[in-house]
C-alpha cells in the first residue's frame, strides 16, 4: 500500500532544463591530512545530484562542512570536497566561491555541477536570518533538500531556503521519510523496538515517545540495568542511573496502560572488570548479579527469547546495542539478534530500519548492514524523529 505523501519529490519537478537547482545535501565528511577518510556520505549525494543534471539542470550544491561559526576557515573550505566528490560522482564539480557565486553560476552550462562554499562561513546560515535565505535564494530557481541527516536544524540552507523557492525532496531524503513513515508513522503491526546503548538519560524521550507506538519495546544495553534496578533488581556494579530509577518506573507503567510489553533480560553476561575475555566471565540469572560484577550483555536464553519475538513482528526498529559490543565477548547478544533480524527481512517477514552511531557500527560489524530494510546515518535527525518530534527541515518540505 502506498501513502499518499506529504512531500514534493524530483518526480513533482518538471522542465529542469537550464534551471538553476539548489540542493541541499549533507557531505560533512571526516578528513585527515586532506584525505576523505569515509566517502559515505558523498556517495549517498550522487544519485540526486546526477538525476538532476541528467536532466539538464544547474545543479549548484549547498552543505555545511565543520563547525566554522560564521566565519571563514580555509580548513573548513568546501574547495577541499570538490575533488573527492567529484571522483566519487565520476563527472566534473566546480567550486563556487562567495564572493563571486553569482559570476560563476551565470556561467555554468545546463547539465554542470557546482558546490557552493561553506554554508556554516555566513554568520546567518545557523540563525536562520533572512538576508541569508535571501542571499542562497538569488542563486537558484528551485530548491531541493536532499539531507536529512541535518534536517533537525532550522537553518538557512535547510529551512529557511524551503520558504522562499519551489522545494522537493531529493532521492535521499524521500528514502529515509519513506523508511521512517514505514518504521513508524505508518508501521504493520505487530511493531517491536529494540532501544540499548549506555544510559536511559540520553534516550528518555525515545522511550516515552515509544511507548505509545509499539507493541513490544526491548530494552537492553546498559539502560536496561537501571529498569532492573527499578524493579528490585541488584545490579552490582553495572552501569546504572540509580537516580533514574523512579523515571524507568513511570515508563514501565506508561507502557502497561499503552498495552506496549516490555522485555527485560532475564538472564546476562557479567564479569568483575571490564576487559576482552576476562577470566571472571559468566552468564547468571538476573538475580544472581554479585555485588562485585557488572552486566556487559544480555544472555543466551534472553537473546534467544527476543528473537521469538520478531518472528512474531512486522516491523522493527532499532536504535542502541544490546551489550558492550566493541569489546568481545560483549558483542555476541547484538550480533545474534542482528542475524535474527537479517533473516527475518530477507524473508520479507519483517521490515527493519536502524539508526545510530553506534548500532550502524555493531550492524557492520555483523556484516547485515546490508540486509536491513533501511538504515539510517543520520545521528541527531534519526534520535530526533525516534523522539517523535517534528523535524523542521522535514515540516518546510510538508507545508
Ligand atoms: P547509538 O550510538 O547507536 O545511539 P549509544 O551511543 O546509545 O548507541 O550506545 C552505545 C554504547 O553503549 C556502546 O559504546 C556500548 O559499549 C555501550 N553499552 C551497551 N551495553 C552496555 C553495558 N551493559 N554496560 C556498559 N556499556 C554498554
Ligand atoms: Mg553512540
Amino acid at each position: 500500500m502506498t501513502v499518499a505523501r506529504s512531500f514534493k519529490t524530483l518526480d513533482d519537478m518538471s522542465d529542469i532544463a537550464g534551471k538553476r537547482v539548489l540542493v541541499r545535501e549533507d557531505v560533512n565528511v571526516p578528513m585527515a591530512d586532506g584525505v576523505v577518510t569515509d566517502d559515505t556520505r558523498l556517495r549517498a549525494a550522487v544519485q540526486t545530484v546526477a538525476e538532476l543534471s541528467d536532466r539538464g539542470a544547474k545543479v549548484i550544491v549547498l552543505a555545511h562542512f565543520g563547525r566554522p561559526k560564521g566565519e571563514r576557515n580555509p580548513e573548513m573550505s568546501l574547495a577541499l570536497v570538490t575533488k573527492p566528490f567529484e571522483a566519487v560522482i565520476g563527472r566534473p564539480v566546480r567550486f563556487i566561491d562567495d564572493e563571486y557565486a553569482a559570476e560563476t553560476i551565470a556561467k555554468m552550462t545546463d547539465g554542470e555541477i557546482g558546490i557552493l562554499e561553506n554554508t556554516r562561513f555566513d554568520p546567518g546560515e545557523e540563525k536562520n536570518a533572512p538576508e541569508t535565505v535571501e542571499r542562497f535564494a538569488a542563486l537558484g530557481d528551485l530548491y531541493v533538500n536532499d539531507a536529512f541527516s541535518a534536517a533537525h536544524r532550522a537553518h538557512a540552507s535547510t529551512e529557511g531556503l524551503a520558504h522562499r523557492l519551489p522545494a522537493f525532496a531529493g532521492r535521499q531524503m524521500e528514502a529515509e521519510l519513506d523508511a521512517l513513515d514505514k518504521a513508524l508513522g505508518n508501521p504493520e503491526h505487530p511493531v517491536a523496538a529494540v532501544v540499548g546503548g549506555a544510559k536511559v538519560s540520553t534516550k528518555l524521550d525515545v522511550l516515552k515517545h515509544l511507548v505509545a507506538k509499539v507493541d513490544h519495546l526491548i530494552i537492553g544495553g546498559g539502560m536496561a540495568n537501571t529498569f532492573l534496578a527499578a524493579r528490585g533488581v541488584n545490579v552490582g556494579k553495572s552501569l546504572c542511573e540509580h537516580d533514574l530509577t523512579g523515571t524507568a518506573e513511570e515508563i514501565l507503567d506508561a507502557a502497561d496502560k499503552a498495552n506496549c510489553i516490555v522485555h527485560l533480560p532475564y538472564d546476562v553476561v557479567v564479569a568483575k572488570e571490564f576487559a576482552a575475555n576476562p577470566p571472571s566471565l559468566r552468564t547468571c540469572n538476573v538475580h544472581e548479579v554479585a555485588e562485585d560484577e557488572m552486566i556487559l550483555d544480555v544472555g543466551p536464553a534472553a537473546t534467544e527469547a527476543l528473537g521469538d519475538v520478531l518472528k512474531n513482528c512486522r516491523t522493527l526498529v532499532w536504535n542502541g546495542p544490546l551489550g558492550a559490543f566493541e569489546t568481545p565477548p560483549f558483542d555476541t547478544a547484538t550480533m545474534s539478534l542482528a542475524h535474527t533480524v537479517a533473516a527475518l527481512t530477507k524473508e520479507g517477514s519483517l521490515v527493519s530500519v536502524a539508526g545510530g552511531g553506534d548500532t550502524v557500527a555493531a550492524l557492520n560489524q555483523a556484516g547485515v548492514a546490508d540486509d536491513m530494510t533501511f538504515i539510517s546515518t543520520a545521528g541527531g535527525a534519526f534520535l530526533e524523529w525516534m523522539e517523535g518530534k517534528e523535524l523542521p527541515g522535514v515540516a518546510a518540505l510538508q507545508h
